[in-house]
């Protein structure tokens, strides 16, 4: 029977995880993404159900209580987690599943998930993702400043991941990414 995998991607915030994924899921339709779950306020033109489900802290405590996560953390202030059930209904069927989370929750996952594979992406340096945050244009100056304390301690728990990205020219990173889900697919 054909076995699915699950992969977690991990980065600093701003270091262009979202973009590559982006460029994956149009590559790659087939494979399944996990909508988290996080009490933080929408960004941008972000949708509730499509990039997260938008949740009250209520919510969420309640979702903690009846075990209805695989992982769930505190990321730079606010709760994040994923749904067990929609993770274990692809791996069930034989998909591939991918999953966009903090370093703290990828552990947590590893220890989970038999076969979890872990993708590490970063920025060229601390100068590049700093700007990438301020070229997004959608975090607080505040928020910024958080997410660039909080990168040292991810760079250092990510260099054990099992593969590492840096995501200096788009277009090579995207075929990187590609190459490993194609590979531990067993696609290629
Ligand atoms: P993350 O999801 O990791 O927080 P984003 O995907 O939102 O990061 O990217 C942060 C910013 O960096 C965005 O404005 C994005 O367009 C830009 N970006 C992404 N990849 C690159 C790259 N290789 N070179 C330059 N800018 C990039
Ligand atoms: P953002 O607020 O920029 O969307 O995400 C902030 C951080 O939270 C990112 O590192 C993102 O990968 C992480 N994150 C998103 N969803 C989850 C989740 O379900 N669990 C955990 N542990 N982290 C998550």
């Amino acid at each position: 029977m054909k076995e699915g995998r699950l992969f977690v991607i991990s980065a600093p915030s701003g270091a262009g995880k979202s973009t590559l994924i982006e460029r994956l899921r149009a590559l790659s339709p087939d494979l399944a993404y996990s909508i988290s779950c996080t009490t933080r306020q929408p960004r941008g033109d972000e949708k509730d159900g499509i990039h997260y489900y938008f949740l009250s802290r209520d919510r969420f405590e309640t979702m903690i209580r009846n075990d209805e996560f695989l992982e769930f953390k505190e990321v730079h202030g606010n709760f994040y987690g994923t749904p067990a059930e929609p993770v274990a209904e692809v791996l069930k069927r034989g998909g591939s599943i991918i999953l966009d989370i903090d370093v703290m929750g990828a552990l947590e996952v590893f220890k989970r998930v038999r076969n979890a594979v872990g993708v590490f992406i970063s920025a060229p340096d601390m100068e590049a993702l700093e700007k990438r945050l301020r070229a997004r244009g959608t975090d607080s100056e505040a928020s910024i400043q958080t997410r660039m304390r909080n990168a040292v301690r991810e760079i250092e728990i990510g260099s054990s991941f099992q593969y590492q990205i840096v995501n200096d020219d788009l277009e090579r990173a995207v075929k990187d990414l590609a190459s490993i889900i194609r590979k531990e697919s067993g696609l290629s």
